[in-house]
């Protein structure tokens, strides 16, 4: 274990790492997969302070940037690396700036609860999200070769319209952004969300086989994949009671919980 000012760094294994900020209430993770001739980091955390100080002394492999979704706690750094993909769905609101969601609430929930020392260089009150343009998009099934490992991206929205989730297909890792994670719930109430395809999307993850980790971006780091057969039970329970709609509230489950 790695612990800066800032960053707490995991091993997950000999080429896998979790960057993660728990200094701030939203305990975010950033994930570093290293191949043999690059490495992927799977978002970039709050922007509270640079991410990069951590790869750099992770990895010297060029590292392209996946977002798992244009939410302002997992592009935090963005501006930091030269090749960044999104999601076509999600792309509109990286290049042109987050809607629907005010600069002011944005400053308020980035700088509240903090607990460890802030870089001089992070300001809550004049912080701006990430704002640039991509260099290339992501698609559902798009298989990312790192040589001696294979990536998966499945397209699962609902939390965002352009979502996705990673498999490492070599190691058995699902990395699921904001679609899973435990202790807070995860959810699908802001504007530009849907519980129907925050639904379909827990489906979609929850028949992926052969996962032996699952790693949300919030809150405790890796969820045993049984957790997988939970959200099953989960998706069955929302459908029947006709509970996939704004407004029906928290629903509680083994390990997790949704809130619409
Ligand atoms: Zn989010
Ligand atoms: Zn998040």
């Amino acid at each position: 274990m790695l612990k800066d000012s800032w960053f707490t760094v995991q091993k997950i294994d000999d080429s896998t790492f979790a960057i993660s900020e728990f200094g701030h209430w939203e305990k975010v993770h950033s994930f570093l997969l290293l191949g043999k001739d690059k490495a992927i980091l799977i978002d970039t955390g709050l922007g509270i302070d640079n991410i990069k100080r951590m790869t750099d002394q992770l990895t010297q492999l060029p590292i392209d940037v996946i977002t798992t979704h244009v939410h302002v706690d997992h592009i935090g750094c963005h501006g930091e690396f030269e090749r960044i993909y999104v999601h076509e769905k999600d792309k509109d609101w990286l290049v042109n700036g987050i809607q629907g969601l005010s600069i002011k609430q944005i400053c308020k929930d980035i700088g509240r609860d903090i607990t460890l020392p802030i870089p001089d260089t992070f300001n809550p009150n004049t912080y701006r999200p990430f704002q640039g343009k991509p260099a290339g998009i992501l698609n559902d099934g798009d298989v990312i070769d790192l040589g001696n490992r294979r990536l998966i991206i499945y397209h699962t929205p609902g939390h965002s319209p352009g979502h996705i989730s990673v498999f490492d297909e070599t190691n058995g890792y699902l990395f699921t952004g904001d679609l899973l994670y435990d202790e807070t719930s995860i959810y699908a109430f802001y504007p530009s969300t849907s519980p129907v395809d925050l639904v379909n999307s827990l489906e979609k993850i929850s028949e992926i086989e052969d996962v032996s980790m699952v790693f949300g971006s919030h809150n405790t780091l890796g969820l045993k994949p049984i957790i997988l057969k939970e959200v099953k039970v989960a998706v069955e329970y929302l459908r029947e009671n006709n509970l996939t709609q704004f407004g029906t509230g928290v629903h509680d489950f083994n390990g997790f919980s949704v809130q619409f």
